[in-house]
């Protein structure tokens, strides 16, 4: 009688496996490369068995299966690209052990939850979440810029309102994160270099090592010496917010401005259609601008972004995340967490699109621990539909603002 031959057909620890009724999708952290395949009745059995947590990524099978068309191209698939192999039992009847990926982030943030609710810990533990605080020192602005307030609810955008954040306020919130994780802090306006407590603030700020962005209309540069002196610091970066109706003499005064006063600076410009994309491209090209272009959704350019921002599946062939960032999907807004804003009138915001959390005056680590504990923006994840139902679930950027201005879930062409 011929024995039939048993195998172990094992995946590798930086290899993801997801899948659904459809499809089944094969990620590999190292080369950042994905593989989706159609799910198949034969198929489907080794691919639930792959997925059974006990099982540890390695699964018997028989030389019976093998015989499958479907199976046996899944197993190639795996060994081409170097996600896992099959293994003859009579070489090793010993089950190999393999490390499954498993998210670890959750469990950090879950713990420093519970560390949180304990009075011993609370206000050292929570904040260390806390990396990036945005100010909107004035809202006061005179160019007045179509729907600016729109837009920075979009994107990093400047605002107009009636209001200014007081100096002491100001500078208790950023004392009490001195021993704190605070990677970057960024300053807009309104007309950012006409705050009237400018030159309070920067003396202020010179003892702070930390990296400090200020973000103006092009239009609005700074007038005296003294400010130019500041932002040419090692540590401090000058952002230009260029509206999508810019004025190309006007900007040239700006780059000729910054140049003279031996700033690089970032030219952020706003595109809404293909035309504007192409004179702000050959504007760049032609000054060598150091420059961001960010697509702004203006409530009729729907096509522009199904065309050039929507991603395809072809984009998700190579998402190139490591280990980590995909767990960071799962656990986290990547977009958002650790970051809180404040606007002029001193309200704190995780994100300005979701209610605030608290005021200027509140305790940081209350803030930053109700955003952890009931907020909704920094564990927005891609745990809705139609992405809970995708392959591409934890492989997609975390849900950013554009969801939320369109006013749809996914911005995709895999689940239009
Ligand atoms: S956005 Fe959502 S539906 Fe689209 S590919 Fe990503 S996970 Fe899938």
């Amino acid at each position: 009688m011929i024995m039939k031959k048993k195998y172990w057909l094992i995946l590798d620890s930086y290899v993801f496996i997801w899948s659904n009724k459809d499809s089944v999708l094969i990620y590999n952290s190292l080369s950042g490369k994905s593989f989706a395949l159609t799910i198949t009745d034969q198929l489907s059995l080794v691919i639930d068995r792959l997925q059974v947590k006990e099982n540890l990524y390695c699964i018997e099978i028989s030389s019976n299966e093998l015989v499958n068309i479907e199976i046996k191209g899944f197993i190639k698939l795996l060994r081409t690209h170097f996600c896992g192999d099959l293994l003859d039992q009579s070489i090793s009847n010993k089950k190999p052990l393999v490390y499954i990926p498993e998210l670890n982030i959750n469990e950090e943030i879950d713990r420093t939850e519970n560390l949180v609710k304990s009075d011993a810990v609370f206000g050292q533990e929570v904040v260390r979440n806390l990396s990036e605080i945005t100010f909107y020192v004035t809202g006061e602005c005179r160019v007045g810029c179509h729907n600016c307030d729109k837009t920075n609810k979009q994107l990093e955008w400047c605002c107009n309102e009636n209001n200014e954040l007081e100096i002491n306020s100001i500078k208790n919130f950023i004392r009490k994160n001195k021993k704190n994780a605070i990677q970057r802090l960024n300053f807009f306006g309104g007309d950012l270099f006409n705050y009237s407590y400018l030159d309070e603030l920067l003396q202020y700020l010179n003892a702070f090592n930390v990296n400090q962005q200020f973000y103006s209309h092009y239009t609005l540069l700074p007038t005296k010496a003294s400010i130019w002196k500041y932002i040419q610091k090692d540590n401090c970066n000058l952002n230009l917010l260029i509206d999508g109706s810019f004025n190309e003499g006007l900007l040239i005064d700006a780059i000729e401005t910054t140049l003279k006063h031996e700033i690089r600076a970032n030219f952020n410009f706003i595109v809404e259609d293909e035309d504007q994309y192409e004179y702000i491209s050959d504007i760049i090209e032609k000054y060598e601008l150091s420059s961001k272009i960010q697509p702004h959704y203006n409530g009729s350019n729907l096509k522009f972004f199904k065309d050039h921002i929507y991603l395809t599946e072809e984009d998700l062939k190579k998402p190139d995340l490591s280990k980590r960032e995909v767990f960071a999907h799962q656990a986290l807004n990547t977009n958002d967490f650790g970051k809180l804003t404040i606007t002029p009138d001193g309200k704190v915001y995780a994100n300005p699109k979701f209610p605030a959390l608290g005021t200027i005056e509140d305790e940081i680590r209350e803030l930053v621990y109700k955003e952890m504990d009931q907020g909704s923006s920094w564990r927005r994840t891609r745990d809705m539909e139609p992405c809970s139902d995708c392959v591409y679930q934890w492989l997609c950027p975390s849900p950013s603002n554009y969801e939320l201005a369109i006013g749809k879930p996914n911005l995709c062409h895999v689940k239009p």
